[in-house]
């Protein structure tokens, strides 16, 4: 791959900050987003910082017809000295390509890629809220943009990133939620796109999810796309049982996707001498272990919430409340440290948070 540079071109007309408690998820926007084109001729090229505009883009372009496109979350936290930190980046880099491979998109340089999105979080420092719990939300993007209607891969993409400040995701503390199994809808399956990061999983999820909120159910859960027995996800996140004395998710098995927080939780509880287990899990074994009183806590996991607890569970009219409908001790120790970990308050054990500050002077590749 060419060697790449950065340009930074900066804004004249700064936005007025909102105050910290106006946020809430994905609404506002900081005042420069990170751009890079790709072309079959110069590959990945163009890298560079601008104010935040709309793009220019042509009403042929691929991804607005055949939804070749791929997108990431993680967030940026501020640290008790004020420094901005991201937990575990090049994990989001790393599943970017992976996205990237399974919709036919050019790799990217990932070494890169963390270079610019620390150039960008540094000039956006004071974007990133102060308050308790606040973060700033990172969305890497990356569009088709070839004007074509023929069905093949595009020619052409455009890479963005955009910064968005959040509230808590909690603003009355960590609160568990009802949730209905799925039985109908499906989100993905097996060889299809469910271990991608694409927007095309959000558009088949969000019928189920219109029919379950009208139902009064935050969220629903996933079963796998054939025989609608093996648990999946929750929502938009991966979920997790206590099971006995095991600790339970379902293992990956291609339209599952890839959690980092997943990935945390295990390596805590691992960590914390947990028996956990990636494995299939169905449905029925689930109630018939909550029937015996076994199924001692759920919850899902993800960047947005880090930790999500389910306090009832409904398949029908069979009904599973865990824990007494409140949250469990796994949910609550894993949320506060992942938190501590995340706005640097406590010990890292694995080494997951970068210091964009110190690490920004020197440019990896
Ligand atoms: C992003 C996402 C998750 C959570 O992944 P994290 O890396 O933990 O944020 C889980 N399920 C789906 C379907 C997702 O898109």
């Amino acid at each position: 791959m060419a060697e790449q540079s950065l340009s930074v071109f900066k804004t004249t007309s700064y936005q007025e900050k909102p105050n910290d408690h106006e946020l809430s998820f994905g609404r506002t926007f900081t005042d420069h987003m990170f751009l890079m084109d790709y072309s079959e001729e110069s590959g990945w090229h163009d890298a560079r910082i601008t104010p935040y505009q709309p793009l220019q883009v042509d009403p042929a372009a691929m991804v607005f017809h055949y939804g070749q496109s791929v997108f990431e979350g993680l967030k940026a936290y501020l640290s008790p000295e004020g420094e901005p930190l991201l937990f575990r980046p090049q994990k989001n880099l790393q599943r970017l390509n992976q996205s990237n491979e399974r919709l036919c998109i050019p790799q990217i340089d990932e070494d890169f890629l963390l270079y610019a999105l620390k150039q960008l979080i540094q000039i956006e420092k004071d974007w990133i809220p102060t308050s308790e719990g606040m973060s700033l939300y990172i969305r890497p993007t990356v569009i088709s943009t070839q004007p074509f209607l023929g069905v093949a891969p595009s020619t052409n993409y455009t890479l963005m990133i955009i910064l968005s400040p959040v509230g808590a995701y909690y603003k009355e503390g960590i609160n568990p939620v009802k949730i209905a199994v799925e039985n109908d809808y499906v989100r993905a399956v097996r060889g299809g796109t469910g271990e991608a990061k694409t927007g095309g999983n959000y558009a088949a999820s969000l019928k189920a999810q219109e029919v379950a909120a009208q139902d009064g159910y935050a969220q629903v859960l996933w079963l796998d796309g054939v025989e609608k027995r093996y648990i999946e996800e929750v929502g938009s996140m991966n979920v997790f049982f206590k099971i006995g004395d095991e600790v339970v998710t379902p293992q990956l098995n291609g339209s599952i996707l890839n959690g980092i927080t997943r990935d945390s939780a295990m390596a805590l509880l691992r960590h914390w001498g947990y028996h956990v287990t990636e494995r299939v899990i169905t449905i029925d074994e689930l109630y018939t272990e909550y029937e015996k009183g076994n199924v001692l806590e759920a919850f899902g996991t993800g960047t947005a919430a880090a930790i999500s607890p389910i306090g009832q569970l409904d398949w029908g009219h069979k009904e599973m409340v865990f824990n007494n409908g409140e949250t469990g001790h796994l949910a609550k120790n894993l949320y506060d440290t992942l938190m501590g970990i995340q706005y640097g308050k406590i010990d890292d054990p694995f080494d997951w948070v970068i210091n964009v500050n110190t690490a920004v002077s020197t440019k990896v590749s």
